[in-house]
């Protein structure tokens, strides 16, 4: 991250001029991107042009720092400034994490920390460590020589938070990262030779690989995908792939690998930090389980199209709601909605069109339901409600309601307005056993269909009252 100097040569201001002017330029090309592009969302490109005028500012203070006097007392104010770096580049990445995910992607977010920790693990191991116990160093040089290596752990987790949550791929993500990952590589080679070498680094080398990190970001800021780069995505559970799987299982077999480093090396066990380790990482593996768990009775219980319930858990609430019902002696009330002359969408618009009619239909019958209700898609274009407690004069009312609430608005398939009906068959009673409801209510559907359409019928009553 700090400048490199060549002091030994004369005129170290000429050999470190190529750094300062990409330093500089950068702020600059990321707002004429920002500006010329114009992403949505503008926070997280001005919130990078900021770090980066504070990261050029870092710079000319060392440089400056090393002109006049040659030797400083940690933590210099450019120290600060690179700090106050890291914390406005980590900002502008969880700004960008935030906006690409839908809520907190608690997956992406487990994952990310099972990385972290690993890669946490060995900057304690290799680099903390020996530098704490390094005790001929100040203790203001030491705290500002461990927040470094702290700081670009923070940065990583964010990149790989990045890396792994959802969102657009494309240039400017793999960009942004390329930039994030070739920084974070040269701060760690800084740091080891430093450590290493007890000394200031001199290789002018690091300095181009810091130009090319910021390079990168200034390509990123560029790319006309910045105007698509933190869309919010609708998909909450990333994909486990195969390279995901492969990064993780790399990273929970950390704690183990360094272990046996630590031993082959002959250097001391540092035996409640390896056991810590692994007992955080099977304790993340397993809320990672967890949440897949969760997500697979998640998926057989929601309808993939409509994101309605499943006939499933429609058939296990119902069986249910009957059980309960036989003991209180309240009504069970059924509606089951056919879409009318669906085919003809098909036939008309296609399938796709179909589809998103179904979506729509589906979500209309969501809102206009109240809480309690089950609604579930029962086959193809069929839907299917049940109202717990609900009578029957309720439950014709309910009918008509949602009817007309699909009925009266026509449905927008990018430009065509189709109106779409349904027919809607009803079915209450008190006690009853699922067949003979859901058979009721088939039938009560089947008399909407045969009287034209577009209307409601309630089965009549299935169990004998009682008088
Ligand atoms: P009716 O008024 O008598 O109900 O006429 P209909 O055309 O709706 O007749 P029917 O209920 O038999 O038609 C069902 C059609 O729904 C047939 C099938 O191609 C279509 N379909 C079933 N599932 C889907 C689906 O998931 N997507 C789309 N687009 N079409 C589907
Ligand atoms: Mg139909
Ligand atoms: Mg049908």
């Amino acid at each position: 991250m700090r400048v490199v100097l060549d002091t030994t040569s004369g005129d170290y201001l000429i050999s470190v001029a190529p750094y300062m002017i990409v330093s500089f330029a950068t702020p600059a090309v990321i707002l004429i991107g920002t500006l010329r592009h114009r992403p949505p969302h503008l926070a997280g490109w001005i919130l990078l042009v900021v770090a980066q005028v504070v990261y050029a500012a870092a710079d000319a203070v060392t440089v400056a720092d090393e002109f006049l006097s040659g030797e400083y007392l940690e933590p210099t104010p450019a120290d600060l400034l690179y700090f106050a770096y890291y914390l406005l580049i980590a900002a502008a990445v969880l700004l960008f994490i935030r906006r690409r995910s839908p809520g907190w992607d608690l997956p992406s977010m487990i994952d990310a920390l099972v990385v972290a920790v690993s890669a946490g693990l060995i900057v304690w191991v290799f680099l903390l460590q020996p530098l704490t116990g390094d005790s001929e160093l100040p203790l203001g040089a030491k705290l500002t020589q461990t927040a470094y290596p702290v700081l670009d752990l923070m940065l990583l987790i964010l990149a790989v938070r990045l890396a792994m949550g959802t969102g657009t791929r494309g240039p400017v993500l793999y960009l942004l990262l390329g930039s994030l990952v070739t920084m974070l590589s040269v701060d760690t080679v800084y740091l080891v030779q430093g450590i290493i070498d007890g000394a200031a680094v001199s290789e002018a080398y690091l300095d181009v690989v810091w130009m090319i990190s910021l390079a990168l970001l200034g390509l990123a800021a560029l790319h006309p995908g910045v105007q698509h780069f933190d869309q919010r995505s609708n998909t909450a559970v990333p994909d486990a792939s195969p390279i995901r799987l492969g990064v993780l299982t790399v990273a929970v077999l950390m704690a183990p690998g360094v272990q046996v480093v630590v031993w082959m090396l002959d250097w001391p066990l540092d035996i409640p930090l390896i056991s810590g380790t692994c007992a955080v990482m099977f304790l993340l593996v397993m809320a990672r389980m967890a949440g897949l768990v969760a997500a697979q009775r998640r998926a057989a219980v929601t309808d993939s199209l409509t994101g309605l319930h499943t006939r499933r858990h429609f058939t296990e609430a119902l069986d249910l709601e009957c059980r309960r019902a036989a003991r209180t002696g309240h009504d069970v009330g059924l509606l089951m909605i056919d879409v009318d002359h669906f085919k003809r969408v098909n036939d008309s618009y296609g399938h796709p069109a179909g589809d998103r009619v179904l979506v729509e239909v589906a979500r209309r019958l969501a809102t206009a339901t109240r809480a309690g209700a089950v609604v579930a898609r029962y086959g193809g274009e069929e839907f299917i409600l049940l109202a717990p407690q609900t009578g029957p004069a309720d439950l014709r009312a309910l009918a008509e309601r949602l009817r007309t609430e699909i009925a009266g608005l026509p449905v927008d398939l990018g430009g065509n307005l189709i109106s779409v009906t349904v027919s809607i068959g009803a079915a209450a009673d008190p006690a009853p056993d699922p067949e003979s409801l859901l058979r009721a209510a088939d039938q009560a559907l089947y008399a909407a269909k045969a009287a034209g359409r577009n209307r409601s019928v309630l089965a009549t009553p299935i169990t004998p009252q009682a008088a």
